[in-house]
């Protein structure tokens, strides 16, 4: 008898429901690169090593404990690079008897490992991802009935259910929620911790030279290249960012500044959604912190509450909204994402900032990503299915049960309101609060028409003024309609002609895209 287990490249976990369900004697563990699932949208090139260096080291990992594994490289000749076709051969191949997999995170590959029973004629039982906090079946019975979906009742559900920061039946520090205390602005002085660069060993340099040649005209740097690639590493990572940076996460958590990509957050989240952290033990390390008098409440409260809340409500959020939400569109949204959304070659200094960030490191903080670019996607109006594909193919972390929510969702408000209670739509005046951009921008964050007005300002009017029909009437947004109806018929008039005039310049699709 010979089992064929399937582990997929953001199923890097020793504790993967295959593997735990599977004795090793009787077992192959089947790993594969596959072109399909690096080209379907063109991934970043330090994406796709960071994916395949780990991959890589997990196969070793496996091996060192006792399993057997079937790595199938990119470059293999008789590699039919994609999923089914390396099923198919991987079960002759082996004779394998049967096949046990972990659900993909994924609608697109879970309808794959669906019908693998049928092109192999084996069965296949797929078990469920256990490495998430809560179960699918769990969050589909919180939300069952509920007219709105509110993070922050599973947030406190799911804090009394594992008990992290919580003092009895209490919430630790007396608040369950600390975000007024983590809104601050950047200031001057303060010093960024780098967060662990590891050089690629003899393994990782030969994905880099792979992906250099069969990737490198994506979009992003490959260059330079220092990313956790095993579980050790992760750990390391886990470790310093409790040390160096949790204590100012709170603080800073909505901040940006210029030339600082990471600030004080911790990058994890390439590394807990490949599998190389679990949830569970990253949220115990930060309240661990908290209890040993390292980092105050507000800190390791906002930073769990980014996981057990956050992440886990948008993967709940991915399952019970279905395979066709990133197709939504609710704001009827068309225009073309703009060619410097692949550049950075733009005079917002914001825009050019955020996308510089992505473009070097496969990477963006939460804020860059929400308030700067996606906020001016929306505004303009892309066609938010392009926004998905963009967000999905440049971050190290996205993998759609967690990009759809956060970008059809959240940021592009293109499912009507499911996720977010109003669009998270913000003028220069927001921008310039939250970071230093604006003071070294060639425009004026305070104009609002005229040429040298920021951009922002226009678009953000013109947006609720176009879509008064579907946005005038929520309650969140009726402070800012009162506003627009204070202006001057003549400012309104010149507001709307400066944003038309934005538009009707602004770039069109990349060539390729
Ligand atoms: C438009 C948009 C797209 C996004 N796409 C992704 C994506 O593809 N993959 C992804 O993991 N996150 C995504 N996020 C959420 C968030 O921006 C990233 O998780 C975060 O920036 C990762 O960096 P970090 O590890 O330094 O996070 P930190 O700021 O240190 O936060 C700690 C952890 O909390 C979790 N987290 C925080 N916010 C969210 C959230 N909204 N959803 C899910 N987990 C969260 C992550 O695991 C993260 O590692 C997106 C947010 C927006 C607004
Ligand atoms: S002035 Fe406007 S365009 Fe320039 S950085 Fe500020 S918000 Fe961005």
């Amino acid at each position: 008898m010979t089992m064929l287990v399937p582990i997929l490249g953001d199923q890097l976990s020793a504790s993967a429901a295959a593997l735990t369900a599977t004795d090793r004697r009787d077992a192959v563990v089947l790993m594969v690169e596959v072109a399909d699932e690096a080209t379907y949208v063109r991934h970043h090139p330090k994406k796709i090593a960071f994916i395949f260096s780990a991959m890589r080291h997990f196969a070793d990992e496996l091996r060192a404990a006792g399993w057997t594994v079937d790595y199938v490289c990119l470059d293999d000749p008789a590699n039919t690079q994609n999923f089914d076709g390396e099923i198919v051969r991987a079960a002759t191949r082996n004779a394998a008897t049967g096949i046990v997999t972990v659900e993909a995170g994924e609608w697109r590959v879970l309808a794959m490992q669906q019908r693998w029973g049928t092109l192999t004629g084996l069965s296949c039982s797929i078990l469920a991802d256990d490495r998430f906090i809560d179960t699918r079946a769990d969050f589909a019975d919180w939300a069952q009935g509920r007219k709105r979906f509110v993070m922050e009742d599973y947030y406190r559900l799911l804090r009394r259910r594992t008990g992290l920061l919580m003092d009895g039946t209490n919430p630790a520090g007396g608040m369950w929620n600390f975000d007024s205390e983590n809104r601050k602005a950047p200031k001057k002085g303060l010093a960024y911790p780098a967060p662990p660069h590891f050089t690629p060993d003899v393994i990782t340099k030969a994905v880099l030279a792979l992906v250099a040649a069969r990737f490198g005209h994506h979009f992003g740097d490959l260059l330079p290249f220092g990313h956790a690639v095993t579980r050790a590493q992760a750990l390391a990572c886990l470790d310093d960012f409790i040390a160096h940076r949790l204590s100012q996460f709170g603080d800073y958590q909505d901040a940006m500044v210029a030339g600082q990509d990471h600030m004080f957050h911790s990058q994890l989240s390439p590394l807990i959604n490949a599998g190389l952290l679990l949830p569970l033990e990253v949220c115990r390390a930060a309240e661990a912190a908290y209890r040993a008098g390292d980092v105050p409440i507000n800190a390791a409260e906002g930073f769990i509450r980014q996981i057990l809340g956050w992440r886990e409500y948008v993967r709940g959020m991915h399952w019970i909204c279905g395979p066709d939400y990133a197709a939504r569109n609710h704001l009827g949204a068309t225009r073309d994402l703009p060619a410097f959304y692949w550049t950075g070659d733009t005079d917002m200094r914001c825009l050019s900032q955020a996308i510089g960030a992505t473009r070097r490191h496969a990477h963006a903080h939460h804020i860059q990503r929400l308030m700067v670019i996606g906020n001016f996607a929306m505004l303009i109006g892309v066609d938010p299915h392009q926004v998905h594909e963009w967000f999905l193919a440049v971050y190290d972390d996205a993998y759609e049960w967690v990009e759809t929510p956060n970008v059809i969702g959240m940021s592009q408000f293109a499912d009507g309101g499911v996720m977010a209670t109003k669009p998270y739509a913000a003028g220069g005046a927001y921008i310039n609060r939250m970071s230093d951009y604006c003071s070294g921008c060639r425009y004026k964050v305070k104009d609002r028409t005229g040429p040298d007005a920021c951009p922002f300002n226009s678009l953000y009017w013109d947006f609720l003024a176009r879509h008064r029909d579907l946005l005038g009437k929520n309650h969140r947004l009726l402070r800012m309609y009162d506003g627009w109806d204070r202006f001057a018929p003549a400012e309104q008039t010149a507001i709307r002609a400066q944003a038309a005039g934005f538009l009707a310049r602004l770039p069109g699709k990349a060539d390729g895209y």
